[in-house]
């Protein structure tokens, strides 16, 4: 499996396969982009692989950090590593050529982005249409049912402590879909009807082991529509890509999205 995540194709075949996903983008008419953390890696938000490389976080299961066992289990540990991640997008992360290329798309032929990603660099790189399967890490909500939600700014974040709800008192948490928790069923309706509908999705950066979002590009295949895939290793979505573009998004989305501009 490793020989497989590794493959690189020829130069050659890799035009061949680059020159096949511009023909299939110059005919669609209505396309999705389903994007992952490595749509993000480029901008210097880590992918979850690579998120607890460093040597404050190495010894954290990322999946335990995004639980709401880990939570209930250190919620001060938690907001520790979301503070971090929240600085990562605000501080740091500009859109890469991938974000932008996508925005310029959106200029061109009708596109819908869904990402899983939580920061808003689809945005920024100027998509209109973004669908957040997993929240946005900007924003907190009480763990109580009180109601409130709001920008992080509104709390006060101090590594190794917990943030209260300003309403209640209660515990305030961040505003993301953690593993194990149900997506808002209005946003997987939206996605679904987008994947749907679409006659090319491109499936950008996303390893394809997390679910619901993982499984999107079935609906996609089950309606006639075609996937190009882009990652820089193998991975689950290439079984049913019909193009699959081994690289890096930014790199890849630019020379891909260039074919159609003036
Ligand atoms: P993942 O970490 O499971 O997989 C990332 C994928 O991106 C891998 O397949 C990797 O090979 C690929 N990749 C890495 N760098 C790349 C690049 N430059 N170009 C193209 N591909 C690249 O991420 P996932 O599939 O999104 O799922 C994990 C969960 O992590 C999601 O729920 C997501 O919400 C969350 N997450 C979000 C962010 C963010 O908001 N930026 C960052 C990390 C994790």
């Amino acid at each position: 499996m490793d020989d497989l995540q590794n493959f690189k194709p020829s130069p050659e075949d890799f035009q061949k396969s680059m020159d096949r996903a511009k023909e299939m983008l110059a005919r669609a008419t209505n396309i999705a982009v389903l994007t992952g953390a490595g749509v993000s890696a480029e901008s210097g938000i880590s992918t979850f692989r690579d998120a607890t490389t460093g040597a404050l976080w190495e010894k954290f299961d990322p999946a335990k950090l995004s639980s709401m066992a880990g939570f209930e289990e250190d919620p001060a540990l938690v907001w520790e590593w979301y503070i971090t991640r929240i600085k990562q997008v605000v501080e740091i992360a500009k859109p890469n050529d991938g974000h932008i290329a996508l925005g310029h798309l959106a200029t061109i032929k009708p596109t819908t982005v869904i990402t899983q990603n939580v920061d808003d660099l689809h945005e920024l790189g100027g998509s209109k249409l973004v669908i957040h399967l997993h929240g946005d890490i900007k924003t907190a909500r009480c763990l109580n049912e009180c109601g409130w939600s709001d920008d992080v700014n509104t709390l006060n974040l101090v590594a190794g402590t917990t943030p209260s709800c300003p309403k209640c008192g209660g515990l305030a948490r961040p505003n993301v879909v953690w593993f194990g928790e149900f997506l808002d069923p209005k946003v997987s309706y939206a996605a679904e009807y987008a994947v749907s509908k679409a006659d090319l999705l491109i499936v950008a950066g996303s390893s394809g082991q997390v679910y619901p979002a993982a499984g999107l590009p079935w609906y996609t295949q089950r309606n006639g529509g075609k996937i190009i895939s882009v990652n820089t290793r193998h991975s689950d979505h290439c079984q049913l890509a019909d193009v699959f573009l081994t690289g890096k998004s930014g790199e890849i989305l630019k020379e891909l999205v260039s074919t159609l501009l003036p």
